[in-house]
């Protein structure tokens, strides 16, 4: 039915496709203002989470164009939570402290999901290479690959691997490079629809969409996708090993 080529390759996003950072935040949000928020209700909890973490000011964003640090980007994030949800904001020293005691916290809490390791020692049962293409720098998300027990993925690109974020090729062209693939026998796999999944297919790698959430796929599913850039939609990685096998036989 398909035409792809057979999948020599994987490489992989890692915020939410490998390491659960949604839960890591939450429990240090919680960890870091438990005494401040002592009031808070679990439903207060889960809509300042959910604030910090959406990013709906797209302060990242401005972090990965070059316009704010990454601390600063954190702390413009929580502020923003804490307006949202009627808290004053921190003032310069309090946003320091609480930054320090976040980083300080966060790598504890730093987990992989638990359908990543039976796909990596599927793939290396298969002698199938893979590694990791991020938009975080190399050594933040090396020492996060560590912190969630995932040394084994040595290929890592950061974004000052190469200079340059997701969507851009070069970036997912450059994992392709380490592990010594084709761009076209090589899959991404990635959360983000846009970022990871249309972004690799346009590289020329097969892009998958890792939809853990299972959002109405027909929607998306090609909706505004190309046939010629399509991609492909997981639900968990457990399904990306078959993914890897089909077209074995050419
Ligand atoms: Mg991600």
């Amino acid at each position: 039915m398909t035409n792809r080529p057979q999948v020599r390759g994987v490489l992989f996003d890692i915020d939410e496709t490998l390491v659960d950072l949604r839960a890591a935040m939450g429990t240090t949000l919680q960890g870091v203002s438990a005494r401040e928020l002592a009031h808070f209700t679990a439903a207060d909890w889960d809509a300042y989470s959910h604030l910090f973490a959406a990013d709906p000011q797209r302060h990242y964003d401005a972090y990965l164009a070059g316009h704010l640090g990454f601390a600063d980007q954190r702390v413009l994030r929580v502020q923003h939570a804490r307006e949202q949800t009627g808290l004053a904001p921190l003032d310069s020293d309090a946003a320091r402290v609480w930054n320090e005691a976040y980083e300080e916290m966060l790598p504890l809490h730093f987990r992989a999901f638990d359908d990543v390791v039976p796909l990596l020692n599927e793939l290396d049962a298969r002698g199938i290479p893979y590694g990791a293409v991020s938009n975080n720098v190399h050594d933040y998300q090396r020492a996060k690959l560590d912190a969630a027990g995932l040394q084994r993925i040595t290929v890592l690109v950061g974004t000052d691997t190469v200079g340059v974020a997701k969507p851009d090729p070069a970036i997912f062209l450059e994992g392709v490079r380490l592990l010594g693939t084709d761009p076209a026998q090589t899959l991404y796999i990635g959360d983000n629809l846009r970022v990871d999944a249309e972004g690799s297919a346009a590289a020329g790698l097969q892009g998958v969409w890792l939809d853990r959430a299972g959002s109405p796929s027909p929607v998306h599913q090609g909706g505004d996708a190309p046939a010629k850039g399509g991609y492909l939609t997981v639900r968990s990685l457990s399904e990306v090993a078959h993914l890897a096998a089909k077209q074995a036989a050419g």
